[in-house]
């Protein structure tokens, strides 16, 4: 069984001092009692570097993310391990590890596919007095330290693998166990040193169904607008969990009600009905997993109100240029690879054709593009462009269509070259010379009687 040989049970809005001794958990208290962790769920490879760097008189626990979602009952989606240990000290342990980072060195250990994060304990630097915001995170510390110099409480825990305890310094299982996010130590002060936890908040009350601490909310709203300055590409790896991760219609919900939209993604504002159920729907496509593969989709899925929104207003004719305009500066202003903007220009300008029934050539070239089966799932999640009574219909008809039009794109006839006639020798008999240039079709390459039709040059400008 689990103990918790945790925290101090906390008041309500205040953080343990991080000098304070743990205490007990008391069996007593239900809620908290029902976290335990099974320890079947816990990777295997994880135990073995705990084990491997305890032997070497190293202190070393699960820590962050896994743990949480261990107490929740929930499958974690990595396993990272904190330890005493420097990073040399580590990548000296393991044959199959590397040393990352320049700033914050951290250790990769990997195990086939899958790459463990070891990191040394850390503490908080000395902030500067006159700027809040933390512009380096690179101090060795103790594991109190480290613990503290984490974002919300229910992310500050360690699991001690070897003796099945959860060590709880800063009062996140008292959170756990009521469904509540708590910053550790000041709300205004941790949010300002880091805007981006305002996105991280929304992110986990959304996917775990938790509510803000009233210090949270009310430091989040008052500084949402710093996102601003966060660096735009966390930004956008922030995004791109929001959007990929289970309960991203909350997660909206909870950004567009901190004031955490207007910074960052305006475009989205005011979050609509078919907005929130799109989200929704991505849910089941993404399985809350982050994937690179996948990642264009989310980025289609951020930037559909602003296409849609010039998509309903302009000529069928300038559509390309005109979805191409707005995604572009957009898609470079929220720092998206091109690979995946790129992808999701295309899809989303799709999306015009998509609303209708498949009729003739267009329709067919476009049937044939390798983005259609994409463009086609982009539609489910986003639902029409022109909502009509005949949606389902439309889009049983495409699905029907990209069928018939399947086996892939058709390709142009080959071009028969035209060989240049050689000058005939004075001598040479006009038969030598007649496999070089052919007189007739019977003589030359099989022309189809129907070739099929060329694959038009792309208006769309597609470099996918
Ligand atoms: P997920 O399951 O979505 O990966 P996570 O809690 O593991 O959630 P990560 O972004 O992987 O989140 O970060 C791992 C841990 O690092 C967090 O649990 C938290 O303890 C710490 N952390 C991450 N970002 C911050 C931050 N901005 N400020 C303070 N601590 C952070
Ligand atoms: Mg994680």
């Amino acid at each position: 069984m689990t103990s918790h040989p945790g925290p101090s049970a906390p008041t309500p809005d205040s953080t343990p001092d991080p000098d304070s001794a743990d205490q007990e958990t008391p069996e007593s208290d239900p809620p908290r009692a029902r976290l335990q962790i099974n320890p079947d769920r816990i990777l295997d490879d994880a135990v073995k570097v705990i084990r491997r760097l305890h032997r070497h008189g190293h202190k070393a626990y699960l820590v962050g993310g896994c743990v949480r979602d261990l107490l929740l009952n929930e499958i974690p989606k990595d396993f990272d391990i904190a330890t005493g240990a420097r990073p040399r000290q580590v990548r000296r342990l393991f044959r199959n590890s590397q040393i990352i980072g320049r700033r914050f060195r951290l250790v990769h250990i990997r195990f086939g596919d899958r790459v463990l994060d070891v990191a040394t304990f850390r503490r908080t630097p000395p902030k500067d007095e006159d700027d809040p915001y933390v512009r380096q995170d690179n101090a060795f510390g103790t594991e109190r330290e480290d613990a503290f110099r984490r974002d919300f409480t229910i992310n500050g825990l360690f699991y001690d693998v070897i003796n099945n305890r959860v060590i709880d310094h800063v009062g996140g299982l008292e959170d756990l166990a009521i469904k509540r996010m708590r910053t550790i130590g000041p709300a205004e002060e941790r949010i300002q040193e880091d805007p981006v936890r305002v996105l991280r908040a929304a992110r986990f009350a959304g996917r775990l169904g938790f509510t803000l601490s009233e210090d949270l909310a009310a430091a989040a709203r008052k500084f949402a607008d710093d996102l601003r300055k966060g660096a735009p590409p966390r930004v956008l790896e922030e995004l791109y969990r929001l959007v990929t991760t289970r309960g991203a219609r909350h997660c909206f919900v909870h950004l567009e009600g901190m004031g955490a939209l207007e910074p960052i993604l305006p475009e989205v504002r005011p979050l609509d009905d078919w907005y929130l159920e799109a989200l929704e729907r991505g849910e089941d496509f993404f399985g809350g997993r982050r994937e690179v593969e996948t990642q264009w989709m989310a980025a289609a899925i951020m930037l559909a109100p602003a296409a849609f929104d010039v998509m309903r207003t302009c000529d069928r004719k300038d559509l390309d240029l005109a979805v191409a305009d707005t995604i572009g500066p957009l898609a470079h202003r929220l720092t998206i690879a091109r690979r995946d903007s790129t992808r999701a220009r295309l899809c989303l300008a799709a999306q015009a054709r998509l609303a209708e029934l498949p009729d003739g050539r267009p329709a067919r070239r476009l049937a044939q593009r390798d983005f259609f089966r994409d463009a086609i799932t982009l539609r489910r999640i986003l639902g029409p462009l022109f909502p009509s009574e005949q949606d389902a219909e439309v889009l049983a008809a495409w699905e029907e269509f990209g069928k018939d039009a399947a086996g892939g794109p058709r390709k142009r006839p080959k071009k028969r070259r035209r060989r240049r006639k050689r000058p005939l020798h004075p001598d040479a008999t006009p038969s030598t010379n007649q496999e070089c240039e052919p007189t007739s079709p019977s003589s030359s390459a099989p022309v189809p009687k129907n070739p099929p039709a060329a694959s038009p040059p792309d208006s769309s400008n597609d470099d996918s």
